[in-house]
């Protein structure tokens, strides 16, 4: 039998929830025993300090803890609430319940509050809540026991009382509610925590069974970058792949983002200086997730500690006793200074970096012009002028160069270049989002950097990486690519495999699709021993060398023309072909192939249709864009209007051009 002292404070709030505590782990253990030991503390002598100004945090526990260090008691019960800032060193959390009502309660005497409310509470928060719940109500300080306040409260003291359900509820005078109020609480608040001696592993693994902080998830606080979808570290996106929810703010995530299309994503930042989520909700609605169960991701754009309030949320995490993990993120200023080509230092020119904030007007930090060689303002399309008269009034000289970067990393980057003196008289200007880069480095840059100067191009397709090497790829695909939804005619095909003298893919895709039904149907490449295989293009060989197969015959050119030259040159006649191909595919290969006297199946092996959201972008700043089959013409039509004359047009195949139709532009093949 294992006997245990719990320690708490003597109000009958206190009493009852060593009660709650003794009924949760008396009911997981029979061979516990427990009891409770009042201990008066000096918060519980001293009712006169009003809380704001009370001396160290331990106000209420300094006895408590005092006696667990000791020994003479061997745990303490406290509202979890109250605890994060009470944790002595020695001590440690053995558990925090799950907890009853999370909300506040409004107490009053008679059935309406009058108009000019006397509403007592104790906590600085609720005195914000009461200012809220009406304008005309008067907070009045207030501290004691629930009882005590209770009474000021039947005395006509207050009018009203602010005080945590839970309270009532564990006293037994829920009725005393006269309403919840719709206000964001501690998410801790009407759980409560047991605290032992860091050193009492016993009682440790004894209240493991009432601890709720199993079941929590963590949370992972993450920058997404400046806005390019691969500026992210590869441990945020580890984070991302595993996360069951992500709350994200929207400059700088969105191309993050679509490579999640599936996850559950909650927008809650600000962006333009427009109000958003209160940084509280925000804060809560992680919490409350990550208490859930849920592996919560934060998803901030460039980096969560530079100017991204990263630094309250984790107060907020802290407070709230969460696992929690910060992954940094490229920061705007770095992704402006790398894509526009301006080095932020550089040996004899600048030998110090400044990030600033634009925001607000008045307290934008103009430092000396010797004190610091780059600066970077973030925040400062608004305040641009200023910033600039404000610098030249500190001594920075007219010609100092500048340069500006608008959305940097993205394809619609802007950059442009000029003095300080430029920027002061609003010639030099900057929109939001921008990065404001001031310093003699920017002088050095090209008036274009490199990511101006590269070609950027629209890929409507699937497997951007295969065109990487054109220039920068901007991927939003028109197609998607799918099993096909009835299966009987492909495994029919599948199970008399051998019958076929050839078999010919004319894509990697149909490659895939058909060794995943065949594996599917526990089959694998030994199937086609006996068959002749055909392989048009290099990417299709390559798919059929990750099934172990390398194909008899592979035309020059990646078209269906050459390979029916083959054909016709070795007079293949009478044979059995097999095409796994997609539902569009054309028709040109079977005819010509029967033409010769051959039998031929074709399948769909897969389908290539419409994607279900495609992204239509502003097409300004794109130089090319790729095609790489007639649906996805086709599909840019219905989604655009037309084909624009001003672009460059990469096609792959020569059935794509036609797709294509008149065009007045350049129209390029690729393979
Ligand atoms: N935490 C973010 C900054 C948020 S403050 C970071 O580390 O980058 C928002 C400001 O960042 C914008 O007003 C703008 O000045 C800057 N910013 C963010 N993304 C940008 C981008 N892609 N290009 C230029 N400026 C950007």
């Amino acid at each position: 039998m294992m006997h245990i002292r719990i320690g708490t404070r003597p109000s009958p709030l206190a009493l009852k929830q060593v009660d709650e505590i003794i009924g949760l782990i008396t009911a997981y253990h029979r061979d516990v025993s427990a009891m409770s030991v009042a201990i008066d503390t000096i918060g519980d002598r001293d009712k006169k300090t009003p809380l704001s100004q009370v001396d160290g945090s331990d106000f209420f526990t300094r006895e408590i803890d005092a006696a667990l260090i000791q020994g003479d008691i061997d745990c303490a019960v406290h509202s979890a609430k109250d605890l994060p800032f009470t944790i002595r060193k020695g001590l440690a959390i053995a558990a925090i319940t799950k907890g009853i009502d999370n909300r506040d309660a409004l107490v009053i005497r008679g059935k309406h509050l009058p108009r000019s409310a006397r509403i007592g509470t104790s906590s600085e928060r609720r005195k914000a809540e009461i200012a809220r719940i009406g304008k005309n109500y008067r907070t009045v300080d207030i501290r004691g026991t629930i009882g005590e306040r209770l009474a000021l409260l039947d005395a006509d003291v207050i009018d009203g009382l602010i005080v945590a359900a839970a309270a009532l509820i564990r006293l037994g005078i829920k009725h005393r509610i006269h309403r919840y109020l719709d206000v964001e609480t501690s998410p801790l608040q009407g759980r409560l925590a047991v605290l032992i001696r860091a050193d009492r592993n016993d009682l440790a693994l004894k209240f493991s069974a009432i601890d709720d902080r199993k079941h929590w998830g963590t949370v992972s606080l993450i920058g997404a970058g400046p806005g390019a979808h691969d500026l992210i570290t590869m441990r945020g996106m580890r984070r991302l792949s595993e996360a069951d929810i992500v709350f994200y703010d929207e400059l700088g995530t969105a191309e993050v983002l679509r490579q999640f299309p599936d996850k559950e994503a909650v927008a809650v930042g600000k962006r333009g200086g427009s109000d958003g989520v209160p940084q509280d909700a925000i804060n809560n609605a992680m919490i409350r997730a990550a208490y859930n169960g849920k592996n919560v991701v934060r998803l901030k754009g460039g980096d969560p500690f530079i100017f991204g309030r990263g630094g309250e949320e984790i107060e907020a995490l802290r407070g709230a006793l969460l696992d929690y993990e910060i992954v940094p993120g490229i920061t705007a200023a770095l992704a402006a200074a790398s894509y526009s080509e301006v080095p932020l230092t550089m040996r004899t020119i600048s030998s110090s970096v400044l990030f600033a904030t634009g925001r607000s007007i008045d307290d934008i930090v103009i430092p000396k012009p010797n004190s610091c060689g780059t600066i970077v303002y973030y925040m400062g399309a608004k305040t641009a002028q200023v910033i600039g008269e404000g610098l030249r009034k500190a001594g920075w000289r007219d010609e100092t160069p500048v340069a500006v970067i608008r959305n940097a990393s993205e394809y619609m980057q802007e950059e442009s270049r000029g003095t300080l003196a430029q920027l002061s008289d609003g010639t030099l200007i900057a929109v939001s989002p921008s990065i404001i880069i001031i310093g003699d480095t920017a002088g050095k840059a090209p008036s274009a950097g490199w990511f101006a100067r590269r070609k950027k191009i629209l890929m409507t397709g699937t497997n951007p990486e295969r065109y990487a090497r054109l220039g920068e790829i901007i991927h939003t695909p028109l197609i998607e690519l799918v099993a096909p939804s009835r299966h009987e005619k492909i495994d029919t095909a599948l199970r008399k495999l051998d019958t076929y003298d050839y078999l010919i893919f004319t894509s990697a895709h149909a490659v895939d699709f058909f060794f995943q039904r065949l594996s599917f149907l526990g089959g694998d490449a030994r199937r086609c021993s006996k068959t002749t295989i055909a392989a048009v293009g290099v990417v299709t060989t390559k798919a059929l060398l990750r099934y172990g197969i390398t194909p008899d015959i592979t035309p020059s050119r990646a078209c269906a023309a050459d390979l029916i030259d083959i054909f016709n040159e070795r007079s293949i006649r009478g044979k059995h072909f097999l095409l796994p191909r997609s539902n569009l595919a054309s028709n040109e290969l079977p005819l010509a192939l029967r033409r010769m006297g051959n039998r031929v199946d074709t399948l769909v092996a897969y389908q290539n249709r419409i994607s279900r959201n495609p992204q239509k972008i502003d097409l300004v700043g794109i130089d090319a864009v790729i095609f790489t089959s007639p649906s996805c013409v086709r599909n840019f039509k219905k989604l655009y209007g037309r084909i624009p004359s001003d672009v460059e047009l990469m096609v792959l195949g020569d059935t794509t051009k036609k797709a294509i139709g008149r065009h007045n532009g350049t129209i390029t093949i690729i393979t």
